[in-house]
């Protein structure tokens, strides 16, 4: 049997696993993110994880696939940007990783990674139509239509956290005004808690879902805004993409109805009537390992076999 590495590089930790062609998942690891150092360490601490897998893999190794925390260019398949590594900009990861392990390697982007794995093997298994969100520091996407991510002229396609909602909202990271992810990325909610609840200390996403699961009415009532806004944007990529299901993901999956009844409620009011009644908001359901599964299945996909 041949087995790929599937690696996801995130702001915080770095994950990964190998994969088997049918998107199971051994052998998972996670290291603390070492970006102090710079670039180059950066490349080495990877290469180290993939040899410390390549060990473990016993199996034929395929090649290696890793999910970038940002938006990559797909003609020279260097880093454009990247808000939570902002040391990976310009460079070309995946053929530096080549040079030090000598394998194949591909990357993309990591909410792209995210939406595969949950296809592959996860809550969009055999659905051709949907739509993967992920919450966290940002707003994460990506768009699979007919079986197929739609990524655009350079790669940076499905970016649902900046459609414009308002176009009087409030400034985004990226600079415009009312993006979705101006509301409910991780600093658009800090500021709408210290607002709303200024007694509430940690606004951490894992805490209020802690919180809301226990009870805790201002966690759920924050959990019912963040539910709003998200469907208020996706109506619109219902109606434009008319998808079978939309795979919710990232730290506040685990809140479920909490969040996802606020959510289905916004796209029965806001989306077409026939579009709306058949669609199914489902949790993630690889949780934090979507990734891990999904850069691992980009080794076949892009002819490392
Ligand atoms: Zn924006």
């Amino acid at each position: 049997m041949a087995v790929t590495i599937g690696i996801d590089l995130g702001g915080s930790r770095i994950k990964g696993g190998i994969i088997e062609q049918d998107g199971t998942l051994r052998n998972s690891m996670m290291a603390k993110t070492r970006i102090s150092f710079g670039y180059d360490a950066l490349v080495t601490q990877l290469a180290e994880l993939i040899e410390q897998l390549r060990f473990c893999a016993k199996d034929r190794l395929e090649g290696i696939g890793i999910g970038i925390p940002g938006l990559i260019d797909n003609n020279s398949f260097k880093v454009i940007n990247s808000q939570n590594i902002d040391i990976l900009d310009g460079h070309a990861v995946a053929s530096d990783l080549t040079r030090k392990t000598g394998l194949p390697v591909v990357m993309s982007n990591d909410a792209d990674c995210m939406a595969i794995g949950e296809g592959l093997s996860g809550a969009a298994k055999d659905v051709k139509h949907y739509i993967a969100v992920t919450l966290g520091t940002g707003v994460g996407g990506a768009i699979v239509s007919n079986g197929v991510l739609i990524q655009g002229v350079n790669g940076g396609g499905g970016e649902i956290g900046h459609m414009s909602i308002d176009m009087n909202g409030p400034e985004c990271s990226c600079g415009a005004l009312g993006c979705l992810e101006a509301y409910i990325g991780r600093e658009g909610i800090r500021h709408y808690v210290k607002a709303s609840y200024p007694k509430l200390v940690d606004t951490s996403l894992k805490k209020l879902c802690e919180m809301a699961i226990k009870g805790n009415e201002s966690a759920a009532n924050i959990y019912w805004h963040i539910g709003h806004y998200l469907g208020i944007g996706l109506a619109s990529l219902v109606n434009i993409f008319n998808p079978q299901i939309i795979v919710v993901g990232g730290g506040i999956a685990g809140a479920g109805d909490l969040l996802l009844k606020p959510l289905e409620n916004e796209l029965k009011l806001r989306a077409l009537n026939s579009y709306a009644e058949n669609i199914e908001v489902r949790a993630a359901e690889l949780g934090n390992w979507a990734g891990v599964v999904g850069a691992g299945s980009l080794a076949w996909k892009n002819g490392a076999r």
